[in-house]
């Protein structure tokens, strides 16, 4: 399976109102459902530190999910959008890798999780393979959404469902609660070459 999560999707129903434009909790998701699948006993590699998972550079993550035979794992990549520019465009390397992630992903029990911030960022066919594309929206304890970029207030991520598309969210969780599962400030590097 594939998951994506982002930033924002343009003409998405839920995408409607005023909300921040950045720190919408997509990260913060994708550190969920890895979570969850750690939680049942699955391996569990990230390119962003976390508590319960392997990190492993996107880099070398892209070298495994080419090269070598990935069973039952499940990967998160965040902010896939940077290593992809990286290759270019239409390259050999952006093809084998795109090609290589929907082979993964189809077989040997292995998911692919990705977070990036426009639904547009992402390589067409990926997105087309992307079984789930989520967009995550962050709220107040009163229900009222968050519209700053920096905000100390308690917040709630409603993770709404876009593609298949489901009205409501799939479900709500407590920003803080998962604070202790990775290092929000940390930033993915861009790879050199
Ligand atoms: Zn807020």
């Amino acid at each position: 399976m594939i998951y994506g999560f982002f930033g924002s999707i343009p003409g998405c129903p839920h995408q409607r109102g005023s909300h921040a434009l950045r720190g919408n909790g997509k990260t913060l998701c994708l550190t969920f459902v890895g979570y969850l699948d750690y939680l049942s006993g699955r391996d569990v590699i990230s390119n962003y530190k976390t508590s319960f998972s392997e990190f492993v550079s996107t880099e070398r993550i892209a070298e495994m999910v080419i090269y070598e035979d990935i069973r039952d794992t499940t990967i998160l990549l965040s902010e896939l959008q940077l290593y992809m520019n990286s290759l270019g465009v239409n390259t050999k390397e952006l093809r084998s890798f795109v090609g290589s992630v929907i082979g993964q992903s189809r077989k040997r029990n292995t998911d692919i999780h990705y977070d990036t911030q426009r639904y547009t960022d992402v390589h067409p066919r990926i997105r087309v393979q992307t079984d789930r594309a989520f967009l995550p929206r962050k709220f107040h304890a009163d229900g009222k959404p968050c519209q700053l970029d920096r905000c100390d207030k308690p917040h709630f991520i409603y993770l709404y469902q876009h593609d298949p598309y489901m009205e409501h969210p799939i479900v709500k969780l407590r920003a803080d609660n998962f604070g202790a599962l990775y290092d929000t400030n940390e930033i993915v590097a861009l790879i050199k070459d």
